[in-house]
């Protein structure tokens, strides 16, 4: 079975059940049924064939996933891109993947003529409607840009005879996901369809999710994160997906008010942000069922205000988009530990090994590597990089964890954000959580930079809630719960710790603010 079947499945068993809520509409698991069937004709129209690669230039929304399902039931490969991406982000992600065709925001069309010079492989480009200036936008055109350019909706009004799914074999790739970046180049981690359908499985059983679900889909779907947990795994149980084009707190609150949302997933920043939305009524999410968080590490104090705030448990997982995301989450059924990721879930082990591949012992620290169904094929066009990453089967995540004697798991850190001050190991998360858990510090980021003496010396970004404390307080507070070389030698107070989409904190950019200082 894959996913496209299967939800197939559901739109036949239930189609009059809700699939998604967007803009104050509703599209029903029929109707999302017949747009799948009728964009896959699009794709075969535009001589996409089987193996072939598109990509994706889209918010969430639901032509997302319209399209994805579509080319996975044609056996093409998506390419998701953040629409945000700068122009040479873009021309990276599409040459490197080879698209040929790209679906894309109505905000693209003020690029694409830039694009037609930087990838010009990419026969097609389907544009989803935003305004209704759009047929105005699209007259201006150059001749030769126009003529590649069609509208999503047009398109797929004009046919009639619905595509049936082309037969799909479960080792082939259905997407690929260019990881987060923030080191170095980005490279196309290649997802099956056993990939996606597998982890959806155990995601949504884990959850114990079901059609009475509401679930808010924030996370951006161009991510793994939001692609399995917040829309494929609630496909696969026929519930209804809440579809949140960006993430705002106050919409946030009225959305799980109006739309009686029972399942928030999101990444810490945004468990953060809702709790300090202190105009929102937590009330709003009285029917709230589950909070999950993932895709960074949680802080121990937002974990806490997020309960007391919203009287619910939070489940912390752990995810790569290599592992089609997820490997740990912490159990519904047994206690959840704050600071933890969990436990391996159903079909996927986890363990901690040394330099060797050995297992450490319990509670020591080594390198966690992945095994499982939804373990990736490989990096696009990266032989090398692949048998780097998978050896004997196991996936190298390059994060850094131990377990504990009941088998749940504690993410340390990124193996290359490892700071060493004079010889001893300093992980930054460990400083991070101290900085947050000072009642006026609102987010804290920590790298090494070089030190003459010591190798590396420890660096704190600081945002506050209030411009209240001083370095000299901070550092003292540090002191109490850390050793001395632990403490930062520097704090310096920023007004925003920059992130990407899924917010890991991009401490190259860091980095960097540093050396130009
Ligand atoms: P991505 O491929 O963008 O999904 O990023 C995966 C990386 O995010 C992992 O290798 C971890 O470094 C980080 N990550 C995901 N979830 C957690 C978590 N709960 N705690 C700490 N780090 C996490």
């Amino acid at each position: 079975m894959n996913l496209v079947e299967q939800v197939r499945q559901r739109a036949l068993e239930q189609p009059n059940r809700i699939a998604f809520h967007y803009k104050g509409k509703d599209i029903t698991y029929g109707e999302f049924e017949q747009a799948v069937g009728q964009f896959a004709s699009v794709i075969r129209h535009l001589n996409i064939q089987k193996g072939e690669h598109i990509a994706l230039l889209l918010g969430n929304r639901p032509e997302f996933l319209i399209s994805l399902y579509a080319a996975m039931r044609a056996g093409v490969t998506v390419i998701p891109i953040n629409p945000i991406y700068t122009m040479d982000e873009i021309t990276y992600i599409v040459n490197n993947g080879d698209v040929k065709a790209i679906i894309a925001e109505e905000s693209f069309l003020k690029t694409i003529e830039k694009g037609i010079h930087a990838f010009p492989q990419v026969e097609s480009y389907l544009i989803c409607e935003s305004s209704n200036k759009i047929e105005e936008k699209v007259s201006i055109l150059s001749e030769s840009v126009k003529e590649k350019v069609k509208l999503f909706n047009k398109e797929l009004d004009s046919i009639t005879t619905l595509f049936d799914c082309v037969e799909i074999d479960h080792e082939d790739t259905a997407v690929i996901l260019y990881t987060s970046g923030t080191t170095g180049y980005p490279k196309g981690a290649m997802l099956s369809h056993k990939n996606l359908y597998s982890n959806a499985r155990d995601v949504s059983n884990h959850f114990l999710m079901s059609s009475e679900d509401r679930v808010i889909a924030t996370l951006p779907l161009f991510h793994v994160f939001g692609l399995t947990v917040v829309a494929n795994a609630p496909l696969l149980k026929g519930a209804n997906i809440l579809i949140a084009p960006r993430f705002s707190p106050s919409e946030i609150y009225e959305l799980a008010e109006t739309q009686k949302a029972t399942v928030f997933a999101g990444v810490p920043t945004m468990l953060n942000f809702l709790c300090q939305f202190k105009k929102g009524n937590p009330e709003n999410f009285s029917y709230l069922r589950l909070a999950i968080s993932g895709g960074a590490p949680l802080p121990i104090s937002v974990l806490h205000s997020f309960e007391e705030r919203f009287n619910i448990k939070v489940s912390e997982g752990y995810g790569l988009s290599e592992a089609a995301p997820v490997t740990c989450f912490n159990p519904l059924n047994r206690e959840r530990k704050p600071g933890s990721i969990g436990m391996s879930i159903p079909n996927v082990e986890n363990r901690v090994v040394d330099d060797q591949g050995n297992e450490v012992p319990i509670g020591e620290v080594g390198e966690l590597v992945v095994r499982g169904p939804n373990v990736m094929k490989g990096y696009y066009k990266l032989p090398e990089e692949t048998s780097n990453a998978i050896r004997e089967g196991w996936l190298y995540t390059g994060d850094l964890a131990r377990k504990d004697e009941d088998d749940y798991f504690y993410i340390v850190d990124r193996k290359k954000d490892l700071i060493i001050v004079g010889g001893y190991n300093v992980y930054p998360r460990e400083v991070e959580e101290v900085l947050y858990s000072h009642p006026n510090v609102l987010e804290s980021a920590v790298v090494g930079i070089p030190d003459p003496d010591f190798g590396e010396t420890v660096y704190a970004y600081v945002t506050l809630k209030e411009n209240t404390s001083t370095i000299c307080e901070l550092q003292q507070f540090c002191a109490k719960s850390l050793a001395k070389y632990k403490i930062p030698e520097v704090i310096e107070f920023i007004d925003r710790i920059p992130k990407n989409s899924t917010g890991k904190i991009l401490k190259r950019e860091l980095k960097e603010m540093e050396k130009t200082n």
